[in-house]
């Protein structure tokens, strides 16, 4: 992670020219000026309709595809499947991807805003966040206008074992309050207030 290559597999599924997606070279990790990092929810009418999940982890969105979005249930285990990191700034990212092109199709922001990581050991000593993404389970609490609460990421197959798989689960003891994934189709942005169906008529 880090270096010029960190946005490699984003550059290179994407033409700027056609798509109003951030290239991802302007902004530094706001680390610094923000306490906790980021992550954003969208929800992305694409071929088939999906949430994205990103978590800011250094100067990227590590990032899964989640065909049901997160859930508020506990004993509910929904499948997240890792894409390649996106641009910090595309947490702001609402609008047409144009058909033909890498993920055409529609994004909503439906939930923003901080997290907090709690990975630790089996000692119970915390771990640095990265590498517990890395070795395949992290845990994090969500600080958003929807989500809140504790959630965790595992990883149950491996890339050498066909296409790498995770798991988003809601802890049972992640406290109150909060929400799991609405219908996508009548979800509204946490930026606009708008649906899918305004954000295709009338763009980012
Ligand atoms: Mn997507």
């Amino acid at each position: 992670m880090g270096g010029k290559g960190r946005l490699r597999d984003y550059h290179g599924k994407r033409h700027f020219d056609r798509t109003a997606e951030p290239r991802g070279d302007g902004r530094e990790a706001r680390e610094e000026r923000d306490a906790l990092p980021r992550f954003v929810v969208q929800i992305h009418d694409a071929r088939r309709m999906h949430f994205d999940f990103r978590l800011q982890v250094g100067d990227v969105l590590k990032s899964w595809s989640v065909p049901k979005g997160p859930p508020a249930d506990p004993r509910d285990e929904r499948l997240a499947v890792p894409t390649e990191d996106h641009p910090l700034e595309y947490e702001e990212f609402e609008g047409v991807i144009p058909r033909g092109e890498y993920g055409g199709g529609t994004v909503i922001v439906w939930d923003h805003g901080t997290y907090e990581p709690l990975s630790h050991d089996r000692r119970g000593r915390p771990v640095d966040f990265a590498e517990s993404l890395e070795r395949g389970h992290a845990t994090f609490r969500l600080h958003g206008r929807k989500l809140r609460g504790e959630y965790a990421l595992t990883r149950f197959r491996d890339a050498d074992d066909g296409e790498e798989a995770w798991l988003l689960v809601r802890a049972a003891k992640g406290g109150s309050g909060g929400r799991g994934a609405p219908d996508p189709r009548r979800a509204r942005s946490a930026r606009t207030g708008r649906t899918l169906a305004q954000v295709a008529r009338e763009g980012g």
